[in-house]
């Protein structure tokens, strides 16, 4: 997702983009339909722009105001903080630890546990579509370490006997998983990052201002000028053009996409990052992509991974049955589905049908 103000911003944006020496990384924001970059034209208040590499992402942060600069570098901290305490592939985090206890209780830090118990909510809410336990399965087809393969049926059935959100027990701090049993908090970890760092411009008093954590937009207050932010939506068949623009205040747009983190394998098949549980294999349930609108980022990072994995019809069913969040899906067969609340907000910019979700 972008901000930008306007149609006419668009493309030079995008050049802009790559005139940058980080081409490569921001092509992959721009295809991942993640990077805010906000265009206010109103120079009332100046921007404070960084740029972070964290939690395996491209973090492109702004704020304005009179704090802004000293509250990005706070921001900054605590992701490189929250990094060291999450990531499956630093030896000494949290998780790690958790990963190599053989069956044992441990300890873990504050903000593990908030997301593990979230993730535990959620997962029962979902039945399962979100599941912190199938890392052993994302690492099996190569996800987290650039390895691609396909496994062999025999191999993912060991895998998932290995699974099972229902196992992981929290209390009193520690996290207890059965010997041969990892987790993984990548699935709605950037969106937990999302809470602390709009939380940490918050206590800065700072107002206004647009956070991209890789996928994961924050939209704080609105544009100085007074005016909402403007999130595109990336076309999941081709991520350098846009469904449409969603207008945000004060919260959280977040999506997840088959064209995400996939690869080719000899058999001639494409294979994304998002794993069905109930399978082991990338989730193939027609839905191509998942943007949640809400006011907690976690649960919108949560949610986009589990209503993909959940497909259409279940999806639009947690919707009518949950609530409290806005969706826009888009469909392998072109629609693009929105809640009514979304519907009034958004601009489409696509050919594609767009319908509303019935309530
Ligand atoms: P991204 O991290 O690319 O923004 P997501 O938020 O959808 O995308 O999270 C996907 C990541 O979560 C995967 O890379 C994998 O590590 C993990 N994952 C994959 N499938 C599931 C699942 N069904 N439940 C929980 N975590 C998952
Ligand atoms: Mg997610």
């Amino acid at each position: 997702m972008f901000d930008f103000p306007g149609d006419e911003c668009y493309n030079k944006r995008i050049d802009d983009i790559n005139q940058k020496g980080t081409t490569m990384k921001l092509r992959k924001i721009a295809a991942v339909s993640a990077a805010a970059l906000m265009l206010t034209g109103c120079a009332a208040q100046e921007p404070h722009s960084l740029e972070i590499y964290a939690m395996n992402t491209l973090m492109s942060l702004t704020a304005y105001g009179d704090n802004a600069e000293e509250a990005l570098n706070a921001i900054s901290g605590r992701m490189n903080e929250l990094e060291q305490e999450l990531s499956v592939t630093i030896p000494d985090s949290d998780i790690s630890h958790v990963n190599s206890a053989d069956g044992q209780p441990l300890q873990i830090c504050s903000d593990a546990q908030t997301i593990i118990s979230r993730a535990l909510e959620i997962s029962r809410e979902t039945d399962g579509a979100l599941d912190i336990t199938i890392y052993p399965v994302v690492r099996a087809w190569g996800f987290t370490t650039g390895e691609h393969r396909v496994p062999s049926p025999d191999e993912l059935a060991e895998l998932l006997s290995r699974t099972g959100y229902e196992s992981v027990e929290l209390s009193g701090g520690s996290v207890t998983l059965p010997a041969g049993y990892e987790i993984d908090l990548g699935a709605l970890a950037k969106g937990y990052a999302g809470d602390c760092a709009a939380g940490i411009l918050r206590e800065y008093n700072v107002s206004s201002g647009i956070l991209n954590l890789g996928g994961n937009v924050c939209a704080i207050g609105s544009k100085p000028d007074g005016s909402p932010w403007k999130i595109a939506v990336a076309d999941p068949d081709d991520s350098m053009q846009y469904l449409g623009i969603i207008t945000a205040q004060d919260e959280f747009v977040v999506t997840s996409g088959k064209y995400e983190r996939c690869f080719t394998a000899d058999d001639g098949k494409t294979y994304h990052h998002i794993i069905d549980p109930a399978t082991g294999y990338p989730s193939e349930n027609g839905v191509s992509a998942v943007t949640i609108v809400g006011k907690s980022g976690i649960e919108c990072d949560a949610l986009s991974t589990a209503m993909l994995v959940s497909g259409e019809e279940r999806a639009c069913d947690f919707w009518r049955e949950h609530g409290g969040f806005e969706m826009l899906l888009v469909t392998d067969d072109g629609r693009v589905l929105l809640t009514p609340g979304l519907a009034e907000r958004f601009t489409s910019k696509t050919a594609r049908d767009v319908i509303t979700i019935s309530n």
